[in-house]
Formats: C-alpha cells, structure tokens, sequence
C-alpha cells in the first residue's frame, strides 16, 4: 500500500471501532459513478453506499439545494415548524400515493417507527390483545443494526450476542407464502419484508409473492410493510420495488437515496388511518425532518418524478445484465438482476466474494462481497453503459485469475 495509504488506515484503525472490514483504500473525492483515492487514483463505484449514493456523488441539483439551504437553515427541531418540511412531505405523499409521511433519519430508525405504528395500530384499530402483536418478518432479511431489528435477524453476525431480543416478531422463509399465511394469526398487525432482499444477495422472490403478500395482508387485516429503503428510489427501474408487481404495500419504509447521499434522511409513508394513530410525544427525532434533509429530500422526489432515473435503472440493467450472464460459467455461478442492481455469485474455484472484490479495487473498479460468495452490484444510476461494459470486462479478467 502507498503510503499515504496507510497513514489514513492506520489512523481509522487506531481510533474507530472495528465494526466494519473495509477495501484497503481511501477514497478522498467523488463525481458521479467515480471516486478518486489519496493517491489520485481513480475507481468507478460498484457499491452506491449500499444505495445511498443512486444519483451519484456530488450530483449538482442535490448540492445547489444543500449549499443554498445550509446557507438558510439546518435544524430547528420539531418543536418549532420549518418550511422545507411540509413541501418535502406533500411531494414524497404524491410520489408514493398516500397521505402522510414520518421523517426519521437512518433506515433502521425507519424500520423502527414502522414497528412502533404496526404496533399501535394493531391495539387501537384491529384490536390486538395489549402487548401481544406479533410481526411477521422473513428469514435472510436485513433491516438495521438496533436491538429490537438484530433480534429477528438470522444472521449469527448481526445477531449472537446483542440479546435479549425483543418478543413479538415470527420469521418465515422468504418467498415462501404458504408459510407466511400459517404464520399470521388474529395477533398479527403487519407483515414486514423487503420485497428484494438486498444484503442476502440480491435475492428476488418468485413472480407473485408480492402480488400474494399483498392479497394476505388484505385478507387478514393486516398491514404489509414493505422496506423499500435499499431497493426502492429508482434502483430496480421502478420508483418502489412493489412497482415491479404492481402492488401498493400500506406502509413504505424509505431511506438510503432519500437523502441524496449528502444526508442521513429516513421516512414512514402510509396514509392517515395507519400512521394517524401517532398521537403527539409518542414518538420523534431531535434531527428528524431537518430542513436541511427535507430541502434535499424534496429535490430528489423531484428528480424521481421526472422518472428518468428509473428509466436509466432500467436500460443500463438490461445492458448490465447481458455481460454478467456472458460471465456464467467463467467464474460465476449465478446471476440474479432487478434494475441496476445486480446480485454475483462467485463460483468458490475462483475465490471469494472478498478476493474478488480486491482483485477488482486494483483494476480500478470497487464492488462489495456480502454473505460470502456473492458480489452486490448497484453502481449510481448516473453510470454510462461504456463505464458498465469496462466494469464487466475488469471482473472478466479477474475471474481469470
Ligand atoms: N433496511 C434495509 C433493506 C437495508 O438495506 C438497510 C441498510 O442496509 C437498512 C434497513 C438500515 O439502514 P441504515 O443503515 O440507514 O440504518
């Protein structure tokens, strides 16, 4: 490693807990699909910030937004009202077809509220007996890192050690809607999945799990929740991954591109007979609908209304999906695509998840292992199909061997 390398490595492992295991490299500057390094070189971003970053770094809207609004305005809390707030709701209420919206900050604290409103609608709309609603939520799902969220989590990583977990949740297999069906029960107040779960791999459920999901849920009177906070906003050529079944969940959870990549900014949207339950003081957040974050926030619903990105979601997974099939057979088992979002498994006689994932950093290209053997694809939805078409040709030959 170059020395300047190594200096700022040392320095973060010196001092900052060791709760992640970067690539070896510092990124000091960012535009577009690319980053440059402290070195000066230069790498075209696989990764996105695990979806944050879905118009890239530094998008120029987003920062004349932020740079004119920090100028203005950052953060008053809620206990006064600002102006950024209500523009950013209506428009994130319009994009998403429901009444309200609940800003928070980071998706699990979405995640979260998204609980917290399952659950008090279950006692004060369905009639759930105190304290005993029950949520169905999926195995292999990821929603966040907070104790009550690692409790339901199947992965020993993210779970062993962090308990006692929270009582209340019933997990079943992803995909599986017979056992989803088996599993809800007249204590059931919501359903809580992803409908393409990102971390696991990029694993996408048969065709018409939502639509059936959906159907249960109605059928139930239950909620469905979907957490959209990694797969929706334009990343599978669809504004909400629900989208690619046409179907409407009763409440979204959003984050990650919602702030643009600029700001952690987080949101419940339902309509007013299920997050209408909140009563006031029941819950909140210091930094939640910041006018900062919502100045941003409202650009970016903006920018997905115009559906372009979407579009560009769409044309450049097409386009992506070609060459890594082309890869099937030559070091790559499996591949699994929605969108711009690509899920790689890695035949094991050519390495790991991670070796790849360093191989390619030396080529110029930074892409993320999860779970192994499977390398997660999401590059910003500003990429050009040449730059995916490079990527490609990088992993080909690294592959290789
Ligand atoms: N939900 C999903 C589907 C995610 O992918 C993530 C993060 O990867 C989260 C929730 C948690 O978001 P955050 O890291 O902002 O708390």
């Amino acid at each position: 490693l170059d020395v300047a390398t190594s200096a700022a490595i040392e320095s973060e492992i010196a001092h900052v807990a060791q709760n992640y295991s970067p690539l070896p490299v510092v990124i000091s500057r960012g535009e577009g699909a690319w980053v440059t390094d402290v070195e000066g070189k230069r790498y075209l971003d696989l990764l996105s910030a695990y979806s944050a970053l879905n118009f890239g770094h530094g998008h120029p809207a987003l920062l004349a937004v932020a740079r004119e609004q920090l100028d203005r305005l950052t953060l008053t809390s809620r206990a006064y009202h600002n102006d950024c707030l209500g523009p950013f709701a209506a428009g994130l209420a319009e994009l998403a077809g429901k009444d309200l919206v609940l800003p928070m900050n980071t998706g699990a604290e979405a995640v979260e509220t998204g609980i917290k409103v399952a659950r008090a609608w279950g006692y004060r709309v369905k009639g759930i007996t105190a304290d005993a609603a029950e949520i169905v939520v999926a195995g292999g799902n990821f929603h966040g890192r907070t104790t009550t969220i690692v409790g339901f989590s199947d992965d020993p990583v993210a779970h062993d050690d962090f308990g006692p977990y929270a009582p209340g949740f019933v997990s079943v297999p992803f995909g599986e809607i017979d056992a989803m069906e088996a599993a809800i029960g007249p204590q059931t107040a919501a359903v809580l999945i992803e409908p393409i779960q990102g971390e696991a791999g990029v694993i996408i459920p048969p065709e018409g799990y939502l639509r059936a999901v959906r159907e249960l849920c109605t059928r139930h009177g239950v909620l469905f929740i979907a957490d959209e906070i990694q797969a929706g906003l334009a990343r599978v050529g669809t504004t909400f991954a629900c989208q690619r079944e046409g179907v409407v969940p009763d409440v979204y959870l959003l984050g990650k591109a919602l702030g643009g990549g600029i700001v952690p900014l987080s949101a419940v949207v339902a309509d007013r007979d299920v997050l209408g339950v909140l009563r006031p003081g029941e819950h909140g957040s210091t930094f939640g609908g910041n006018p900062l974050a919502t100045a941003i926030g409202l650009r970016v619903v903006e920018m997905l209304q115009s559906g372009e990105f979407q579009e560009r979601a769409l044309a450049l997974g097409e386009h992506l999906a070609d060459g890594l099939r082309g890869l099937i057979g030559h070091g790559v088992t499996d591949v699994r695509i929605a969108g711009l979002w690509a899920g790689v498994d890695i035949d094991p006689a050519a390495g790991t998840g991670r070796q790849i994932a360093e191989r390619l950093l030396a080529r110029g290209v930074l892409a993320k292992d999860t779970h192994g053997q499977t390398l997660r694809i999401a590059p910003p939805l500003v990429v050009r199909a040449t730059e995916l078409d490079w990527a490609v040709e990088q992993l080909r030959v690294v592959l290789a061997g």
